[in-house]
């Protein structure tokens, strides 16, 4: 059967752990802490990765496994109960509180989920207590989102109310923009998780229809589906088209009148276009190769090839869930290779075989590609920014041709006809 080509490969990897995610569902979610059971290396992690952000009184930390608890001479969940205790006596505003597990608890067998469940009993109606692994030996990156959400899908009370569940961490600008038009299309009643009080959660069940806001959400869909909602497979909503259809699936769902629809989202794909037609220019023929990162790549490389005309070298994934992406494979360009897991020598000797106009990594690799004469993207800035939705559509494209764009303007510094005279950009 034609369609894109599904590979897989293992081997070193380069790419986040599951505890990065904390870096912006801790802002989601103002009153809960993110308590990471860990090293000192995943406590370096989450500094480095939050940038400036530590010193905003931030709502996340790590209780460190000290040399003590390791050799069994202390117990851990003592030790673990004691630094909750105090950690929550500072912060009495805490209403949630994620026990995260890492590679060295879970190494360990630290069952996190039994202290999540002593602490839940001590602490009754003062804080609620979950569990969940950013381990880099379990998750990659995006899916720390996953694992956070799944904790929560156990404690959403049950409903039977006819609505739509947003899933996934949006942009507050943007999830607001996508409810507002939701609504204008005939949807009345709309809920998000994560919700913006960690305590404000959704109700679930035979009445909730789930559209997926992001690519990663694998467990929390499943554990959805568990709860009675319907789940749709749709595309992503990252660029005009993709947001359109996303939207379509779930105007689908509530039987909504085309006519409708049509008349709410047909002057945005107009405006849409006029924004990508500048990025286009810049994009239309280039060459891209996409590493594994966020699970984001198959609808990102949707969106280059069908609406900014890139052409696709390699998609790469780090896990590739086919029945949620059925729509995105099958608006991929024939034999395009996917390449779902890492083995990143190799995966760079293909990509300076082959010689693309970009290439989207993350920060690891991305100086190193440039040094060698490989125009970049970092990925993670596609996790950081508001790109979900049609009206995004120019703003996402931007992120793509504004690397190639600076280096045609520093060309002449990179290449100068006389070496001895100053170049000004
Ligand atoms: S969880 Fe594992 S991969 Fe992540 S920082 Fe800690 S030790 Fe490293």
């Amino acid at each position: 059967m034609a369609g894109p080509t599904l590979l897989k490969e293992s081997g070193p990897r380069e790419v986040f752990c599951g505890l990065t995610s904390i870096v912006w569902l801790h802002r989601r979610m103002p009153d809960a802490f993110f308590l990471v059971v860990g090293s000192r290396t995943c406590a370096h992690l989450i500094q480095s990765a939050a940038g400036v952000m530590i010193f905003a009184e931030p709502r996340f930390g790590t209780a460190i496994l000290s040399e003590r608890d390791l050799a069994g001479l202390a117990d851990a969940h003592d030790e673990l109960d004691r630094v909750c205790k105090e950690l929550l006596q500072r912060r009495p505003e805490i209403r949630t509180l994620f026990l995260v597990g890492s590679c060295p608890s879970e190494v360990i067998k630290l069952d996190l989920a039994r202290a999540a469940e002593r602490l839940n009993e001590e602490l009754y109606g003062q804080v609620r207590v979950v569990n969940y692994s950013g381990s880099g030996i379990e998750t990659t990156f995006t899916q720390g989102e996953d694992g956070a959400l799944a904790a929560l899908v156990p404690l959403l009370p049950a409903s039977d109310e006819r609505q739509l569940l947003l899933a996934g961490t949006l942009a507050d600008a943007v999830e607001d923009r996508q409810m507002h038009l939701f609504k204008r299309m005939g949807i009345e009643t709309i809920h998000s998780l994560p919700p913006r009080q960690s305590t404000d959660l959704p109700g679930v069940g035979a009445g909730t229809t789930v559209l997926l806001t992001q690519p990663f959400l694998t467990e929390t869909a499943r554990l959805l589906s568990d709860r009675g909602a319907t789940v749709l497979t749709a595309p992503f909503p990252l660029g005009a088209e993709g947001s359109r259809r996303w939207m379509e699936a779930a105007a689908d769902d509530f039987h909504l009148p085309n006519e409708r629809v049509a008349a709410v989202l047909d002057p945005l794909m107009k405006r849409a276009e006029s924004a990508l037609a500048r990025h286009r220019a810049v994009l239309e023929g280039k060459r891209i190769f996409l590493l594994p990162e966020s699970q984001l790549e198959l609808p990102l490389a949707r969106f280059l090839q069908r609406e900014c005309g890139m052409e696709l070298v390699e998609v790469g994934t780090p896990y590739l869930n086919r029945e949620q992406m059925a729509a995105e494979l099958a608006l991929l360009p024939d034999d395009v290779p996917v390449m779902e897991g890492q083995h990143v020598e190799q995966q760079l000797d293909r990509v300076r075989a082959s010689q693309p106009d970009l290439v989207v990594c993350g920060m690891g690799l991305a100086n190193p590609l440039e040094a060698e004469g490989i125009a970049t993207k970092w990925s993670i800035e596609l996790v950081f920014s508001p790109i979900h939705g049609i009206d995004q559509a120019g703003d996402l494209a931007e992120l793509f041709s504004r690397p190639l764009h600076r280096r045609q303007l520093i060309r002449p510094g990179l290449h100068p006809s006389n070496p001895d005279t100053p170049v000004h950009a």
